[in-house]
């Protein structure tokens, strides 16, 4: 039995690697590969509409509220929203709460002016900042809303008369948003919602066309919409299994019922750290992400040892990222309650054999 803590591609439910799996041999008894069939036709037009339909729906979209799949990562993103909605003489507000932030920020700069309104860099991205201003006429505010490598989540989405643009890649369907509230989400799929190679992105369509500048077609929001997505041929099998899985997510009960199942996977497994004198979290209790646990030992020596004992127990994916050191645990919607059970007793075991 494995239980996989990756943190991206990560673990999905076992339901959609089985249904996926089953049709790139035959889709749904058509004699057909998914992988084999054009991106117009009505067998993959009906994927594409649920799994539009889907998003819509868990995510309570009015209809301003478009959603599209894109190519490409997140890291698309961080480059596609400024050339849409920023000028070059404009300012766009940025909060810079891990490597993905400055990433943003770095790629808005190539279109206009960012004004960084507040950072935890100073403490490795311990902790997300509370008070902080933002500049009336900014264009816009951007949030990363789960801070992947660092562990760190916005609790509280930040009030704001500007309009809310959110890097959502780690936390998107994982607990219940006004997600009508912002203007621009994107997620890069492979986290929280399907396979790499493509981008949830939910976009206002009221606020595209504002820019002076000639946007290339293919990075034009306003294209893609006009095309239902379908501008140029779809990551058709990336958007096949995000289809699955928002299928699944819908048959769990939706985004309430997988949030209380994240809150309780979250709840236990921090449980289990603090009450053990071997391990401690690494950020602001307050700010703890309920999606990537990161802790690191007390005594750093003995973290390799840990990690060979939990993976003899199966335990997959836990090694933290290089710039925080430790061990991560990411506990995505697809992970069940009972990984965390058997990681929360290793833990206690090994702490037993240690202390
Ligand atoms: C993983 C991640 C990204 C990068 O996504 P790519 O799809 O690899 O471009 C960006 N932002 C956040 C918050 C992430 O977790």
């Amino acid at each position: 039995m494995v239980h996989n803590f990756n943190a991206g591609p990560s673990i999905l439910p076992k339901e959609v690697f089985e249904e996926a799996s089953r049709s790139v041999l035959d889709y749904n008894g058509t004699g057909l590969s998914i992988l084999e069939i054009g991106h117009r036709t009505p067998l993959f037009q009906e994927v594409m509409d649920e799994a539009r339909a889907l998003v819509k729906e868990l995510m309570n979209l009015d209809d301003d509220h478009e959603v599209l799949f894109l190519h490409g990562g997140a890291s698309t993103q961080f480059m596609q929203v400024p050339m849409n909605l920023l000028d070059d003489k404009e300012t766009a507000a940025y909060t810079d709460t891990g490597v993905w932030s400055t990433k943003a920020i770095k790629e808005a700069k190539l279109f206009g002016k960012v004004e960084v309104v507040c950072s935890s860099k100073e403490s490795n991205f311990t902790y997300i900042p509370k008070d902080f201003a933002v500049p009336n006429d900014a264009k816009y505010l951007h949030i990363t809303t789960n801070n992947t490598i660092y562990g760190t989540q916005w609790q509280k989405i930040p009030k704001t008369s500007n309009s809310l643009v959110a890097d959502m890649s780690s936390d998107i369907l994982s607990r219940e948003m006004d997600f009508n509230s912002f203007d621009l989400i994107y997620a890069g799929a492979q986290k929280n919602v399907g396979a790499a190679g493509v981008n949830l992105v939910v976009v206002n369509k009221n606020i595209l066309g504002k820019v002076k500048r000639t946007i290339p077609t293919i990075l034009d929001y306003r294209n893609h919409i006009k095309e239902g997505s379908m501008l140029n041929t779809p990551p058709v099998f990336a958007i096949y299994v995000c289809m699955l899985t928002l299928r699944w997510l819908k048959e769990q009960g939706g985004v309430a019922a997988i949030e209380k199942r994240n809150n309780e996977k979250a709840a236990l497994l921090y449980q289990a750290l603090d009450e053990n004198p071997l391990f401690k979290g690494t950020v602001n209790k307050d700010d703890r992400s309920k999606m990537n646990v990161c802790f690191v030992m007390n005594d750093p020596s003995m973290e390799q040892s840990f990690l060979q004992f939990t993976k003899e127990q199966g335990i997959v994916g836990i090694k933290g990222h290089r710039l925080v050191g430790g061990f991560r645990a990411s506990l995505y919607n697809a992970l069940p309650l009972e990984s965390v059970q058997v990681l929360a007793e290793l833990m206690r075991e090994f702490a037993g054999q240690h202390a």
